[in-house]
């Protein structure tokens, strides 16, 4: 909507908040790391989609179309995110006693339900591992011509050594990586180097019996997980694209060895900004699936939460900071979140019995959405959008009259175009929390005869749309009607 102001994002690989300038006129390409469906994703996880789609509704709020990519991890994960182990579907299956397609299946449509209710939007392309080998087998051969894969009895690997740039995402030294993969060494021992990763698995020794596998140049096998981004990325979007995300565990294995496989292959950049979202904490520790510490979207479910209480909860700390998750920080957002629908709810109300025109509307409206703005395109930061949100509830409860209901309603829904917390979808038809409490209020002062100060607030709550009817019986609340 709003093109005046300029956006930053924070740029891992420069360090830096830049202005984001598109490579292309009318469209923004962004690809983002999807889930591997060997089980059901956990808060922590979605925590990076809930930021990925923030970033993805800002593009589209600023008035870019958004060509937005996300691959399905299915095959080639191993339980390690270098390769070790083995391939996490394949365990999973095993344990299961089903299929891997069954598998991926399942904890896709699962993966599909959970970003559903938290209103996250669903990439344009979204698409599986497998449906894309060819040109994961295509991006290897390349590499092959341009001297940076070889070929071993058990695998193909990138040849780390021949590629000069290859730690400048994670700017890591390289010698720390090597560390970092020693134990690789003793599983196969024709690999040149222990920081070279594999591009390919043949279905040989312990891949003998690995139930997903595809003819290629090298023979029977699977590709490595991280091939898959370079080819489905340039696939969709070409190369160099705009935006490439994920969470920071991403920086210093996977997206480093998208890089080099990419820019290895085409000789020029792969990305124009690459950002990372920080991660969700339990008790101070990374959430995680191979931990064990994780929480999942049907858990908070169960115990009654809205789950866009969980995106409200994650809205309210900025994409680039640690958060550690409460169960008492996830029930003050269900608070928050109540309060705000409360609020929409009773603004409706007005508009719908034509309740409106009673007010004068000289507050203007265009502050809190520039400030709605700056604070969005100021790398994302939520938490600030949200309190500027939340000045004008404040000022607007301070004094009804001042404001249009119709359009402060409006800027409300426009704003949520960012903040996806499903404002226009609220439709209680109760009374809303706040003149619950005032109607208490009342009622108190009546019994303390303070005859004057209660007549304040009825009237306070007329103002807002409702009206109290007083009998013998005791106060009833409705809403207004004329
Ligand atoms: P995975 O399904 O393991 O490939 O992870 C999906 C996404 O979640 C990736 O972008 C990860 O970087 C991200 N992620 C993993 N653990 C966390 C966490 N504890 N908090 C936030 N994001 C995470
Ligand atoms: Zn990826």
């Amino acid at each position: 909507m709003s093109r005046f102001l300029k956006i930053y994002l924070y740029n891992t690989l420069t360090r830096r908040k830049e202005v984001f300038r598109p490579l292309h006129k009318n469209w923004v390409g962004l690809y983002t790391c999807g889930p591997t469906v060997y089980n059901y994703a956990h808060i922590g996880n979605l925590r990076t989609y809930i930021f990925e789609d923030v970033l993805r509704r800002t593009l589209a709020y600023a008035g870019y179309k958004v060509k937005h990519v996300m691959n399905i991890t299915d095959v080639g994960h191993l339980t390690s995110d270098a390769d070790e182990g083995e391939d996490k579907l394949e365990k999973e299956a095993q344990q299961e006693k089903k299929s891997v397609w069954d598998i991926a299946e399942f904890y896709t449509s699962a993966f599909l339900n959970d970003i559903l209710r938290l209103n996250i939007k669903r990439a344009g392309v979204l698409t599986p591992a497998t449906k894309n080998i060819k040109q994961q087998i295509a991006l290897i051969e390349k590499l092959f011509r341009t001297g940076l894969a070889y070929e071993t009895t058990q695998a193909v690997y990138f040849n780390v050594s021949e590629f000069k740039t290859y730690t400048k995402l994670s700017r890591q030294r390289i010698d720390e990586k090597i560390t970092a993969a020693r134990a690789e060494v003793i599983q196969d021992p024709e690999k040149r180097n222990p920081r070279d990763f594999a591009l390919w698995f043949k279905r040989t020794g312990k891949f003998k019996n690995h139930a997903l596998h595809w003819p290629s140049p090298w023979g029977d096998g699977f590709p490595g997980w991280h091939i898959e981004c370079s080819a489905i990325s340039t696939a969709y979007l070409g190369q160099p694209f705009d935006i490439h995300t994920g969470g920071v565990d991403h920086i210093s294995v996977h997206h480093t060895n998208e890089i080099a496989q990419s820019e290895g292959a085409f000789g020029k950049p792969m990305v124009k900004y690459w950002m990372h979202g920080e991660f969700l904490l339990l008790d101070q520790a990374r959430m995680g699936k191979s931990v064990g510490n994780f929480i999942t979207l049907d858990t908070l479910v169960k115990k009654g939460i809205n789950p866009l209480a969980f995106r409200y909860l994650a809205l309210g700390a900025h994409y680039r900071s640690k958060l550690n998750f409460t169960w008492e920080s996830l029930s003050a957002a269900q608070n928050s979140l109540e309060r705000l629908y409360d609020f929409v709810e009773r603004l409706s109300g007005l508009l719908r019995r034509n309740l409106d025109s009673d007010y004068r509307g000289f507050a203007s409206i265009v502050k809190p959405r520039k400030n709605f703005e700056k604070a969005i395109y100021d790398d994302l930061d939520t938490p600030k959008a949200l309190s500027v949100l939340w000045n004008l509830i404040r000022d607007y409860n301070k004094k009804p009259v001042r404001y249009q209901p119709r359009e402060v309603l409006k800027l409300l829904f426009d704003l949520d175009q960012v903040l996806g917390l499903g404002l226009k979808d609220v439709k209680s038809e109760k009374i809303p929390a706040e003149i619950l409490q005032l109607a208490e209020k009342r009622e108190a002062l009546r019994k303390e005869k303070k005859w004057q100060e209660a007549d304040h607030i009825r009237k306070k709550i007329l103002n807002a749309g409702y009206e109290i009817k007083d009998s013998p019986q005791g106060s009833q609340i409705k809403e207004r009607h004329n």
